[in-house]
């Protein structure tokens, strides 16, 4: 079935191929019962035939046996008998219009009297006459009618059957004979219509092979001449053997009809012959094959034409299903690899045609990764509606740079692929680079004008990447590059390549090392301007037997990225609230801690109920408990944010907002989440002794700070200027290596035990 639905062709030639049988069946049939007919009608012919010949002739004997009888016994036998007899036979004659002419004879075959329409004088001797001897010796011989050989009678001019019946007055000695003389042309019985047409003759055959009769041949004295059924009664003697299984003198005594078909280079003809043992007549019917097959091929040209009118419209009709099917197939191969959206080729699209383009490495060509840069904002913005809208626009900007020889993919939502044989470098870079320019160009959709960048990382076959996914790879790790300096291009690198593998590497020991715990936590000290000890920050380390020492700022990311973050982040928030909290029932020194959240940690629906569940655990105060969260996170939804903040705040833990200065917030959005905490990026504090710039940044930052209520806390502290400054200009506290590196806990604790720790209250933001 499935082979069916695959293909309507192997359906219809299997319906082809069953009416093909069931119409040389009908053939076959229909032959068979045309031929059956015939048989039929010309069986019933012969026996309808033969009983009217039959009953004939029994007519004409029992007619020739009263009146012979009856004139042998007036005749005294002389010559002078004929002139008593006409008179009777003249009478005989008008009564009976079939019989040409009657006569007596004497048993020497000497004629007594004849009917007046003969001449007495010059009738022969029939025994002397050799076309008469046979037939009259028969008839004195026999108590039967016997018939002589059919001939033409010149006086009637007509051809007459002589029938000759002996007579005997004392039933012992034959006495006379009398004939008559029947025309074949006054009978009903003998009329040349006998037969049903010109295909069809009935045909008297008498045992000596001299036909009595054939309807075909009635005015044709020619036909009587000679033994003419000899070779057809060979045939049918054969026949019988052949075709009915019987001996031909069986079926003389069987009184049955019998049919059969007799076809050679003489005959071609379909016969059925009764044998009538009275007059030993063979009844033969013949029907001319020719017509008869004629007469189906007639029939059966109708049906012929109407099979095939039939077969014609049902092979167009299939064809039309065919080709609608193959339009749908189309569309739907064309729907599943192509983009709804755009029109263009899908991944799908890409994924089944990338053969033809990686097949051969002597035929290089250049992978584009195109990345609509913050393409998000405009969907969060103006809605989904508006952004299909742009996409539409982007992509046709695309399909200006597509060439019978390139190849434009939407690969997801904001992301294209551009494959071009071009692969010269300074020539791809020309391409990008237009690219860019033609994206860049102001958009207008439902009046609004705005602009977007865009980012191309670029890959080379087979250089980058000897099938689809590496190159793909290499051509996202070029654009994540590109990405960082927003609307440019990036060509990919060997030096990308090592990064990335180093990456990977990366990833595979991390995971190892997470799962047997060989990170650590370090601490380092946030100072006041009194340099006491406020509290300190958490931060990750991490030596690997085989890479050594990975800084957090490479593998943090790395764990970002490939879904390791959450376990790593469990990890940090524990171990350090453990030992924060053994620091403060070891030493009574209730310093703070500050652990530097992930946004994907972040982010994680258990994430407050694990730290409220952790702090419970260790016993430690979430008052003292303060989370560094970067600034980036902010460009993530405030009202995501918002809820998760307050709930912190709400438990007692103190939100602190890192590297500030480096991100997007805005002051609208310091005042609308509750931040205790401003952390002035080291960027800054690195030349506020050498630039006024940087101080200025710095001052205004603390300012900013102070005015809504924040601890301001400045890193990369790196030397006593620096403190004296950040001191000067008010900054609550400090961080750096001028202060203490990060160092690990037993460090820490040697530290404060030689530091000053206020033992009081950690200190609430400046008013
Ligand atoms: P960050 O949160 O800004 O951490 C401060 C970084 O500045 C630390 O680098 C620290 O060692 C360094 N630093 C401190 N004082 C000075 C100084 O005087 N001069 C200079 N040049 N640097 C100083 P570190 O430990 O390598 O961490 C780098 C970044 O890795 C961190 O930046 C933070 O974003 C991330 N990170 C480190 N530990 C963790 C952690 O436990 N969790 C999470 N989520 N991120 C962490
Ligand atoms: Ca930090
Ligand atoms: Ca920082």
């Amino acid at each position: 079935m499935a082979l069916f639905k695959k293909n309507i062709w192997s359906l219809y030639a299997l319906i082809v191929l069953l009416t093909l049988i069931l119409f040389a069946v009908l053939g076959v049939t229909k032959w068979q019962s045309n031929r059956n007919e015939f048989t039929e009608q010309q069986h019933l012919q012969v026996e309808l035939f033969s009983s009217s010949v039959n009953s004939l002739l029994t007519s004409q004997e029992a007619l020739l046996e009263v009146v012979g009888n009856h004139l042998a016994q007036q005749s005294d036998f002389t010559r002078t008998a004929s002139f008593q007899i006409r008179p009777i036979l003249d009478k005989l004659l008008d009564t009976h219009p079939a019989i040409a002419a009657f006569s007596l004879l004497n048993t020497q075959g000497n004629h007594l009297a004849v009917s007046s329409n003969l001449q007495l004088s010059s009738q022969k001797n029939l025994l002397q006459d050799k076309a008469t001897k046979d037939s009259f010796l028969e008839a004195i011989a026999s108590e039967k009618m016997v018939l002589g050989r059919t001939y033409y009678q010149k006086s009637l001019d007509s051809l007459v059957i002589p029938l000759r019946k002996s007579i005997s007055i004392d039933g012992q000695s034959i006495d006379a004979v009398m004939t008559a003389d029947l025309r074949l042309d006054s009978t009903i019985v003998f009329e040349n219509n006998a037969h049903t047409g010109r295909f069809n003759t009935l045909t008297l055959l008498r045992f000596d092979n001299y036909r009595q009769f054939v309807s075909s041949d009635i005015d044709s004295l020619d036909a009587y001449l000679e033994p003419e059924g000899a070779d057809l009664m060979k045939h049918i003697t054969q026949s019988f053997v052949q075709q009915v299984g019987t001996d031909v003198n069986e079926a003389k005594t069987s009184k049955e009809t019998y049919s059969f078909i007799i076809n050679d280079e003489k005959y071609h003809a379909l016969v059925s012959v009764k044998y009538i043992p009275d007059y030993k007549l063979w009844v033969i019917g013949q029907t001319d094959l020719t017509h008869v097959n004629s007469l189906f091929f007639t029939e059966f040209g109708i049906l012929f034409i109407a099979f095939v009118v039939l077969q014609v419209s049902f092979y167009t009709l299939v064809k039309s299903i065919a080709k609608n099917e193959q339009r749908t197939r189309k569309k739907l191969i064309y729907q599943a690899n192509h983009d709804p959206l755009t029109s263009l080729p899908n991944r799908l699209y890409m994924r089944r045609n990338i053969d033809k383009w990686v097949k051969n490495e002597s035929e290089p060509f250049s992978l584009l990764f195109i990345d609509i840069d913050n393409f998000k904002c405009v969907n969060d913005t103006h809605g989904h509606d508006f952004g299909d809208k742009v996409l539409k626009q982007i992509a046709l900007r695309l399909m200006r740079f597509r060439s019978r020889m390139s190849l434009v993919v939407r690969e997801s939502s904001d992301k294209f692929l551009f494959l071009t044989p071009v692969t010269n470098e300074s020539e791809i870079k020309r391409l990008a680079g237009r690219i860019i320019q033609v994206l860049s160009q102001p958009y207008e959709v439902q009046h609004a004008q705005f602009s977007l960048g865009c980012s191309i990382g670029i890959a080379r076959f087979p250089e980058h990447g000897k099938d689809l996914d590496s190159l793909l790879r290499s051509a996202d790790i070029s654009m994540y590059k590109a990405k960082q300096q927003q609307n440019s291009y990036s060509m990919f690198t060997a030096a990308m390549q090592d990064a990335h593998l180093y990456k990977v590497k990366v990833e595979q020991r991390l995971r190892l090392a997470i799962e047997k715990q060989t990170l650590f936590m370090v601490f380092q000290p946030l100072v006041r301007t009194d340099k006491s000890v406020h509290g300190v920050e958490a931060l990750v380390r991490w030596i690997d037997e085989e890479l050594g020492f990975v800084p957090p700022d490479v593998f943090v990311p790395v764990a970002e990225s490939t879904g390791l973050m959450q376990k790593l982040g469990a990890f940090i928030i524990e171990s350090s609230i453990m030992q924060i909290a053994h620091l403060h029932r070891t030493t009574e020194q209730k310093i703070g801690l500050s652990i530097n959240i992930s946004v994907r940690q972040f982010s994680h629906q258990s994430f407050s109920d694990h730290l409220l569940a952790t702090l419970e655990k260790y016993q430690l105060s979430p008052s003292c408990l303060t989370l560094e969260i970067t600034e980036s996170l902010f460009i993530e939804d405030v009202t995501v944010v918002k809820p998760i903040f307050e709930a912190l705040k709400a438990n007692d833990i103190k939100i602190s907002l890192d590297d500030f200065g480096t991100g997007y917030s805005s002051l609208s959005m310091l005042k609308a989440l509750p931040i205790d905490e401003l952390k002035i990026d080291k960027s800054f504090i690195e030349n506020i002794a050498v630039d006024q710039q940087s101080l200025t940044m710095v001052q205004n930052i603390i300012a900013i700070g102070k005015n809504f209520g924040m601890v301001v806390l400045a890193e990369g502290v790196e030397s006593n200027e620096h403190f004296s400054i950040l001191k000067a200009c008010d900054c609550d506290l400090m961080q750096g290596y001028y202060l203490s590196r990060p160092i690990p806990y037993d460090e820490l604790c040697h530290y404060l035990a030689t530091t000053q720790v206020k033992k009081t209250e950690l200190p609430l933001a400046p008013v």
